[in-house]
C-alpha cells in the first residue's frame, strides 16, 4: 500500500535564489506522528508549505493520501490541516468567529460549525478567550488556536509547523494529550515540526533530519539514536548534536 505522504525529489529556490530544497525523497506511513527535525533555514516550512499547497514546487511531486495536488488540489485541501508558523489570524475577528468561518468555508452550516467550534474551544482550553479578539491573544493562546482552527474539518493528516512555541508548560502538555489522542484513537497522521527534541522524543514515532536542504536521516528515532551511538545512553537531544559534529555542520540554534 502506497505511503501517506510520498515525497519524490522536491526541488525549491526562492526568487532571490536561496536553495531551500535540493531534492527531498521521504515517504510517511499512515497514522505516523513524524517529526522534520533540522536546523532554523533548513528547510522545513518550505517543504510544510509545498505539501500543503500554498509554496510552488520548482521540481518533483508528492502526493498525500494518494492525491496529487496537480491532479486534484481541491480535494486535497479537505484532507489535510495545517498550522503554519506564519499564519495570520484576522486581528478583529474573535476566536470563536474564526473557528466558524474555517468551519463555513469547508462546507459546513452555521449550526455544525458552532459545534464544532465549541469543541474545539473546549479541547484547547479557550474558552477564556472565544470573545477575544485574536489580536488580544497571548501567543501561545494564538498557536492553541492555529491547531484549532487546523482541526476543524477532521482532516486526515495534520500539519504542524513549530505548533508549541510560546505555551506554557500546562497548555504544551495539555495539547499534546490532543495530538495523541488524534493520531493514536483516530489514526490521524501528523507531520510535525519542532525545535523542542525532547518532545519529539517522546510523542514522535518516527523522524527525518532536513540540513541545508537535504535530508541526511529518516527512521525511526530510536535507530537514530543508535546509528550516533551504538552503546545508547544519548537522548535525542544529544544524539542531534553529536551528529551535528560528526558532520562538522553548523547545525547551531539561533
Ligand atoms: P526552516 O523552517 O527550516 O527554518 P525555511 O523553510 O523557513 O527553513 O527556510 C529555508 C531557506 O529558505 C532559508 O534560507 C530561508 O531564509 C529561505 N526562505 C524561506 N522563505 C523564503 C522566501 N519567501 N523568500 C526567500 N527566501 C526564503
Ligand atoms: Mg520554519
Amino acid at each position: 500500500m502506497a505511503a501517506e505522504i510520498q515525497i519524490a525529489n522536491l526541488v525549491k529556490a526562492y526568487a532571490n535564489g536561496t536553495k531551500a530544497l535540493k531534492g527531498v525523497n521521504l515517504e510517511i506511513e499512515k497514522g505516523q506522528c513524524f517529526a522534520l527535525l533540522g536546523p532554523n533555514g533548513a528547510g522545513k516550512s518550505t517543504m510544510v508549505g509545498i505539501l500543503t499547497t500554498l509554496v510552488e514546487t520548482d521540481a518533483g511531486s508528492f502526493s498525500i493520501a494518494g492525491i496529487q495536488p496537480q491532479k486534484d488540489a481541491a480535494s486535497l485541501q479537505k484532507v489535510i490541516g495545517v498550522a503554519s508558523q506564519e499564519n495570520e489570524l484576522d486581528p478583529v475577528e474573535t476566536a470563536e468567529n474564526l473557528l466558524v468561518f474555517q468551519g463555513r468555508l469547508f462546507g459546513m452550516d452555521k449550526a455544525l460549525a458552532r459545534k464544532r467550534a465549541s469543541e474545539l474551544i473546549h479541547t484547547f482550553r479557550l474558552s477564556d478567550e472565544r470573545e477575544k479578539k485574536a489580536e488580544c491573544l497571548s501567543g501561545g493562546n494564538k498557536r492553541r488556536l492555529h491547531c484549532a482552527l487546523a482541526l476543524m474539518h477532521r482532516p486526515r493528516v495534520l500539519f504542524l509547523d513549530e505548533p508549541t512555541v510560546g505555551m506554557d508548560p500546562h497548555a504544551r502538555a495539555k495539547f499534546w494529550e490532543v495530538i495523541t489522542q488524534l493520531n493514536r484513537e483516530q489514526g490521524v497522521t501528523v507531520f510535525l515540526t519542532t525545535q523542542y527534541l525532547e518532545e519529539a522524543e517522546k510523542h514522535a514515532s518516527s523522524m527525518a533530519l532536513l540540513i541545508n536542504g537535504q535530508i541526511k536521516y529518516a527512521g525511526s528515532i530510536s535507530c537514530f539514536k543508535n546509528l550516533v551511538n551504538p552503546a545508547g545512553s544519548l537522548s535525542l537531544d544529544e544524539s542531534y548534536l553529536a551528529f551535528a559534529d560528526s558532520m562538522k555542520a553548523d547545525l547551531s540554534i539561533s
